[in-house]
């Protein structure tokens, strides 16, 4: 039995019959630029995630670079972030000039230690960014407070996390919508996929908003009148089009991955670290990622028997050539040692029990 990562195949039968027909609809309208779905797709995401504002864009990358952008962030400035995360998260510090900052983990939930963020904040620190990595929610509430306290942006990295919930501590807000700004992406393996690239800004903030939409539309308030350096960066009519069939689905397939979440946390209780959901939230599962010492022997273990599983992440960011000038010789110890530890294994909506069972089947036959 093989066993994908991501099911999308599964997903598009599923979804085919609704798909279709509005795809077709859209591409006979031929509005492919700035057409009503667009519109009424950034509308249903910020009604979804319970905020103001929605500004759609090419990609999660460009919706964090924008933000940044946004925020006035340039050379001489300092962002606290993760250095477990994908590499966008602070590759769009550095394409703005300024310099990312990394802090430690927890070691449970593998997102920002929350205790280590304030002993990092200087005279130069702008904002804090942190990742709901694989869909759990960070602790933002006292983030927050630090921010207000020290007059710093708050910006959501959301791309692994749309439509988990924060939990009462943040008022019970959805991921992206209790910071300054929040960013997400529609890359295909995220938890709200497009076929294709497109990202989403969202914001409460008025002035905020304005100034996300010029920096996405090539700096220009007033048509061909150009005030700031800006980028094109647009969601295009067909991805709008299959975003807006594929919301109405996320809860249910968020509840699906949650779902399977528990039927793991059973079936692989004591043969594995599961992962630790700390009850705050909501946590979605973009990645179900378990810790073992013999992470390795368990990687080729499933990769022999044709099912997928991937390290998220190998190398953390403090550790990457691109940081390298920044970050020579930085120790981040729980960081270094969950990347030699983590494995992340099939989660999709469409994963079936017997799947779920053959996974965990294998995983222990080898620790055996
Ligand atoms: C996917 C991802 C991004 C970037 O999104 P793209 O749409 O691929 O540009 C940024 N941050 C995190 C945490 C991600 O997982």
């Amino acid at each position: 039995m093989n066993i994908p990562m991501l099911d999308l195949k599964a997903e598009y039968a599923l979804l085919k019959d609704e798909i279709e027909p509005a795809v077709c609809a859209a591409l006979a309208a031929c509005q492919y630029i700035g057409g009503p779905n667009v519109k009424a797709f950034e509308a249903e995401a910020a009604a979804y995630a319970g905020v103001k504002h929605g500004i759609s864009c090419a990609s999660g990358t460009d919706a964090l670079l924008i933000a940044l952008r946004a925020i006035g962030l340039g050379p001489g400035d300092e962002v606290i972030t993760t250095p477990f995360t994908f590499v966008a998260t602070a590759s769009t510090v550095l394409m703005c000039g300024a310099k990312p900052v990394f802090v430690d983990i927890d070691p449970r939930t593998f997102n920002l230690d929350l205790d280590q963020v304030a002993a990092a904040i200087t005279p130069k620190t702008k904002a804090i960014v942190p990742v709901h990595l694989f869909g759990q929610p960070v602790h933002l509430a006292p983030l927050k407070a630090l921010c207000e306290k020290h007059g710093l942006k708050l910006i959501e990295d959301a791309a692994q996390s749309f439509g988990a919930d924060l939990g009462p501590q943040c008022a019970g807000r959805k991921s992206g919508a209790y910071g300054d700004i929040g960013c997400t992406s529609f890359y295909p393996s995220k938890n709200l996929s497009a076929f294709g690239d497109g990202g989403l800004i969202i914001t409460d903030d008025d002035a905020l908003a304005a100034e996300l939409r010029v920096l996405a539309s090539h700096g220009s308030r007033v048509r061909y009148h150009h005030h700031v350096l800006g980028y094109n960066s647009r969601l295009d009519e067909i991805q709008a089009v299959i975003l807006r069939t594929k919301l109405k689905h996320l809860d249910g397939f968020n509840n699906r991955r949650i779902a399977i979440a528990d039927s793991y946390n059973k079936q692989l209780a004591g043969a594995v670290e599961t992962p630790y959901a700390d009850g705050r939230g909501r946590h979605v599962y973009h990645q179900y990622t378990i810790l073992s010492d013999r992470r390795d022997a368990i990687q080729k273990a499933l990769t022999e028997a044709g099912i997928a599983c991937a390290v998220y992440y190998p190398v953390p960011l403090h550790q990457q050539e691109m940081f390298a000038a920044t970050h020579g010789d930085l120790k981040l110890p729980v960081t270094e040692r969950t990347a030699q530890r983590c494995l992340s294994l099939p989660i999709s909506p469409m994963l079936q029990d017997a799947q779920i069972e053959r996974v965990c089947e294998v995983i222990r036959n080898t620790l055996a």
